[in-house]
């Protein structure tokens, strides 16, 4: 086992353990066995980034040839798109369809830092003052560890590594855990394209054992981290110690807002779609469904009725529109939300249980869940469960909408269904979410930004932000011609 890649060597690790079995979310059976990276490994890693920072031929590469390099990377990702695609689906069991998307959407991040590059060479600053050149310029930060979770596993590295190479930065990307083989393959593609060794480097391992010997390390300078709150808040404790930047894209409980004038069939199929798709393991589900009255009844019975259809089954088959849960641990996790709900009196509407189909028996399926009737201070309108469970609250006016739809510590995403324009203008400007969709849920693109108000992160990835959380802003100031005049008088005596 050679999977860690470490100043430009595939290595294994260096101490003894047995490595990890990563398994195939639909049937438990083992897709790999993979390198698990000890302290010596990371630390190892670590530095092979600061020395290629510090001192390597990275350093004087011009913006224009690291947009070159990761145009390469792109290329290279369009060419393995079916592999890349088959990886992702069996390693975290979404459908091969959505992996497919996965791999153009990661090519085209790839694509846009390789444009946005070479386009800014800072400001000039007038300063009024003609014998001064003042610029605003910027710079790498230095070594920034990439630390990604199992949803969309290289995806999440495509918004990280992309930006953090154009702006010419060395990392140590550390992804899940759980889902680690796209993420190797994508090194492998690095590899390919030829990057001095250092710059990028790859260990792999659990949270709380390598992902803490990186957050540690007094030589990291910028930790980017996508996961749950509580990993999120423990890495900002982590981070005080050495004042290191961080960006952290946490969790969400996205509302879903609909008003009864809007087109209903459309409606209902997207409320599935935005809570459903990759069995609700997405950080911007539309979980909590916020309906009018006069539409709310027959609203969920037809929500319920399609999201009894939906078909279960392996990623890989054309058939399946939902596939397993990630792990048999978070399918766990999921289950104790839901009976919790229940017995917080919310009303089951359909699902709540495992699949009966003996042919899902290994898997970690749950059928799609609706609850009903929630009031919104209920555990299960305000926990991120990152499942298949959507919650329904009712609404009579617009402000109430607003309220329920803002009811949230979190302020990731959030939509709003309406055929009336200015009222879809009013409540997109009203929502205190990082983004919000009008009749539509789920998409982006690299060159708008993407992240959290409140407790789903700081800072923004995509877009120009996404390169700025990489870069270090510096003023440069220079006085041309500089009086002759003396500050202390002392100087003026020893002149005279
Ligand atoms: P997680 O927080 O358990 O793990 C995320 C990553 O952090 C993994 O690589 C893990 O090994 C690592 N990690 C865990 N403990 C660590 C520690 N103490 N120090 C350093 N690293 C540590 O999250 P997860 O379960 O993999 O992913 C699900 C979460 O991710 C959900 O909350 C979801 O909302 C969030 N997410 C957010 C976005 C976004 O854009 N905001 C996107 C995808 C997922």
């Amino acid at each position: 086992m050679q999977d860690l890649f470490v100043d430009g060597q595939w290595v294994g690790s260096t101490g003894s353990g047995p490595g990890r079995v990563i398994l195939n979310p639909f049937d438990g059976s083992e897709l790999a066995t993979v390198t698990e990276a000890g302290a010596d490994d990371v630390h190892a890693a670590v530095r092979a980034a600061r020395t290629a920072f510090d001192s390597g031929p990275w350093r004087s590469t011009t913006a224009r040839h690291r947009g070159e390099l990761l145009r390469a990377i792109s290329a290279l990702l369009v060419r393995d798109r079916a592999e890349i695609a088959r990886i992702e689906s069996l390693d975290t069991g979404k459908t091969l369809t959505e992996g497919g998307i996965d791999v153009d959407d990661v090519a085209a991040v790839f694509r846009y830092y390789a444009g946005l590059a070479d386009t800014d060479a800072g400001r000039v600053v007038d300063t009024g003052n003609p014998d001064v050149v003042s610029r605003v310029v910027h710079e790498p930060v230095g070594v920034c560890a990439l630390i990604t979770p199992w949803n969309y596993p290289l995806l999440q590295l495509s918004w990280k590594l992309a930006p953090a190479l154009a702006a010419g930065n060395t990392v140590v990307i550390k992804p899940s855990e759980v889902t680690p083989l796209s993420s190797i393959h994508l090194v492998r593609l690095v590899d390919e394209v030829g990057f001095p060794a250092g710059v990028v480097n790859l260990v792999l391992g659990a949270g709380a054992t390598t992902g803490a010997a990186l957050v540690e390390h007094p030589h990291v300078d910028l930790i980017s981290f996508t996961g749950g709150l509580a990993t999120g808040r423990a890495i900002m404790a982590a981070a005080a110690a050495d004042v290191k930047r961080i960006a952290l894209e946490l969790g969400g409980k996205n509302p879903n807002v609909v008003f009864a004038d809007t087109d209903f069939d459309t409606a209902v199929d997207y409320a599935l779609m935005a809570a459903f798709l990759h069995s609700g393991q997405v950080c911007s589900a539309g979980s909590r469904l916020i309906v009018e009255s006069s539409i709310h009844d027959s609203f969920v019975a037809e929500l319920a009725r399609r999201a009894d259809a939906i078909q279960l089954g392996n990623g890989l088959d054309e058939t399946t529109e939902c596939g397993p849960l990630v792990s048999s641990e978070h399918r766990a996790k999921v289950e104790a939300h839901i009976e919790r709900a229940l017995a917080d009196g919310a009303r089951l509407v359909t699902g709540g249980r495992r699949p009966e189909d003996p042919t899902l028996a290994n898997g970690y399926f749950l059928r799609p869940t609706i609850f009903a009737d929630c009031r919104s201070d209920l555990a299960i309108v305000q926990d991120e469960v990152f499942g298949p469970v959507v919650t329904v609250e009712r609404f009579d006016t617009e402000d109430e909408a607003i309220r329920l739809a803002n009811n949230t510590s979190y302020g990731l995403a959030g939509a709003v269904w309406t055929n009336d324009a200015s009222r879809a203008q009013r409540v997109a400007g009203a929502l205190r979410h990082g983004t919000v969709w009008i009749n539509d849920f789920h998409p982006y693109v690299p060159q708008a930004e993407w992240g959290g108000f409140g407790k789903s992160g700081i800072g923004r990835e995509l877009g120009p932000s996404g390169l700025d959380e990489y870069r270090e802003t510096k003023h440069v100031y220079q006085n041309t011609r500089p009086a002759p005049q003396r500050w202390f008088a002392g100087g003026e005596n020893r002149d005279g």
